[in-house]
């Protein structure tokens, strides 16, 4: 891994802020320490306030902003010396510390601060760096992770074991960092979860968490544990009407509509083939952290049913064990594994379903990596419960609102690239819906740059380039709700006396025929 940092590029961004701006996006950029979402990065500020008073402000990663393309006014400005203070307290539930957070963000309309700026206030350097970096993910779901990490890291590292993120994890940081930090020390690793960087400068804190990680990728390279080779013979596409049966149990498991994404790849099919890969799969989630997006463990094969039950099995026996009882989620997959096309990823919405595909992927070469070096040990399913039945996460899903209408539906619009079929397919997608819009213009591709739009230039009077973009919308989104059969040419106007038989056929096989085949 090598630092991406460019003294030029630095100097184009102004102040503290600005420099963190530009950190930031080197961290987000890097697929292997961030995935969508994942990670966050602050920085400390004295400033003065309207009367003159000068106080430490901490801004922090808000929730909603990727690191990758974050912006100044996606850090949450937070009164440092009074997170200091929370932060000491010996107990207080997560929601409390939410509101604490919320309540103590100094510009109205910043956004909500990430739940581990706990973490980064006491952290005492100026810039402060965290990521789920996979190779130290890797490191730390064997057997030995613990004492391996230890052990690479020496000094230079605070290594700190699983606790269920929010205030007790925060609180728990506060009384062993101090105690064990020396002068060389320059990171916080938390078992399971990740790794925290710092130092004076933005530069400083970025290539120390550069150093660290690529020690953690050496190691694994060092043990043959860092190229993980998945083989598959080359494959046809998968068939797109099993798909499409797959993802209606699917939805009907949930009990509303999912977008499905199919990812045939060397990748997901060497895994899906892999002798270890239902053993693997069945220990949970790389980290805990996923279980939102991914749930705990993926569905091995297409019975639903099956499925279903060991999930209802799983939230009774933990709920039963819960202080408080739970609202069950939905118990229907969001990633399944099978040896027939590698991997499909679920969600209630496009990006939703490419976020987990991304993940998954990303654990694949996690849980292989770790069995190379020794074995694959996830947390315990107790622990795994607790992140997926959060207080925070079940506070966002019952808050949720009103989803748009067509939430989850895949509608294809023909003659898509301009006039009416062009206003239905932005109508669709204002409405929620995954989109696929076919035009014999090649515009209708780059229509949209979303992951809930996918543009096919299509003739659809050939029967045959019409199957392979129904093919491509299925594996794309999962299936198909809605039909637009917009695509429609008009000669000239002339009586139809005067038409010639080659026109009148023309007019026939796009406006009439080509609607059959679709
Ligand atoms: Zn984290």
């Amino acid at each position: 891994m090598k630092s991406l940092w460019s003294e030029e590029e630095a100097n184009k961004h102004r102040g503290d802020l600005g420099v963190r701006v530009y950190s930031s996006r080197l961290l987000g950029r890097d697929r292997s320490l961030v995935l969508h979402g994942g990670g966050n990065t602050s920085v400390k500020i004295r400033e003065k306030n309207l009367f003159g008073e000068e106080e430490p402000v901490l801004y922090v990663k808000g929730s909603g902003w990727d690191l990758e393309t974050i912006e100044p006014q996606g850090f949450s400005p937070v009164r440092l010396n009074r997170l200091l203070k929370l932060v000491q307290l010996p107990s207080i539930s997560d929601p409390e510390m939410m509101n604490e957070l919320q309540t103590s963000v100094l510009r109205a309309g910043a956004p909500r601060p990430s739940v581990e700026a706990l973490l980064h206030a006491l952290l005492p350097d100026k810039f402060v760096d965290h990521t789920h970096a996979d190779a130290v993910l890797a490191l730390s779901v064997t057997p030995d992770g613990e004492a391996r990490l230890r052990d690479l890291y020496g000094e230079l590292c605070v290594i700190v074991p699983y606790r269920m993120p929010g205030f007790a994890l925060a609180h728990f940081c506060a009384g062993a960092f101090p105690k064990e930090r020396t002068s060389k020390t320059i990171g916080m690793v938390l078992l399971h979860h990740g790794i925290f960087t710092f130092g004076e400068s933005a530069r400083e804190s970025y290539e120390r968490m550069i150093r660290l990680v690529s020690r953690a990728e050496e190691h694994l390279s060092k043990h043959r544990a860092w190229e993980v080779v998945l083989e598959a013979p080359r494959e046809d596409f998968p068939d797109p009407v099993m798909q499409a049966d797959l993802r209606r149990s699917i939805s009907e498991a949930a009990g509303f509509p999912l977008v499905m994404k199919t990812c045939t790849n060397k990748r997901t099919l060497g895994f899906a083939r892999h002798p270890a890969a239902a053993e693997l799969m069945r220990q949970g989630p790389v980290t805990p952290d996923h279980v939102s997006r991914t749930k705990r463990v993926p569905m091995m094969g297409g019975n639903v049913p099956r499925y279903v039950e060991e999930y209802r099995r799983y939230f009774d026996e933990y709920n039963a064990q819960a202080t408080q009882p739970k609202t069950m989620l939905d118990p229907a997959p969001r990633v399944v594994i099978d040896p027939s096309f590698g991997l499909a990823a679920i969600g209630r919405t496009a990006s939703e379903a490419a976020i987990a595909e991304e993940i998954f992927e990303h654990s694949i070469m996690t849980m292989l990596r770790a069995q190379a070096l020794g074995g694959f040990r996830a947390l315990p399913a107790k622990d795994v419960f607790d992140v997926e039945y959060w207080d925070l996460q079940q506070a966002k899903h019952t808050k949720r609102g009103t989803a748009p209408v067509f939430t989850g539906e895949i509608a294809l619009v023909t003659g898509a690239a301009s006039g009416i079929g062009k206003a239905a397919v932005a109508s669709f997608l204002a409405r929620g819906a995954a989109v696929a819009g076919l035009d014999l213009n090649a515009a209708v591709e780059s229509l949209h740059s979303r992951p809930d739009f996918l543009g096919i230039r299509c003739d659809v009077t050939d029967e045959s380039a019409v199957a392979a973009a129904l093919r491509d919308t299925v594996l794309r989104f999962g299936g198909l709700d809605m039909l637009v059969l917009n695509a429609g040419i008009f000669s000239a106007a002339r009586g139809i006396a005067e038409l010639t038989i080659e026109e009148w056929r023309k007019v026939m096989a796009v406006n009439v025929d080509a609607n059959l085949s679709l």
